[in-house]
């Protein structure tokens, strides 16, 4: 049985601290889930997430950066802290 093949896509996403756009690189699994990503253009730096593709300006602080992530997934960032 042939496998379905996994899928890799350019996709653009803006910065999550000031909006500024990077062609992201995401591989899906068959399933259509997050598998990995690499930001393409340079001044971008991933930002490890499991659902979805995140970057940022390599420029942005680390707390910057944190504070933005709450700011776009509130819920997010609590149901970690409950844990
Ligand atoms: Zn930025």
């Amino acid at each position: 049985m042939p496998q379905k093949p996994y899928r890799k896509v350019v996709e653009q996403h803006g910065c999550i601290v000031c909006g500024r756009v990077y062609n992201v690189f995401v591989l899906y699994n068959p399933a259509g889930r997050l598998v990995d990503f690499t930001v393409t253009d340079p001044g971008g730096k991933k930002i490890p997430n499991p659902d979805r593709p995140l970057v940022a300006c390599y420029l942005h602080t680390e707390e910057q950066v944190k504070e933005a992530l709450v700011k776009h997934y509130p819920g997010k960032a609590q149901e970690e802290e409950d844990e």
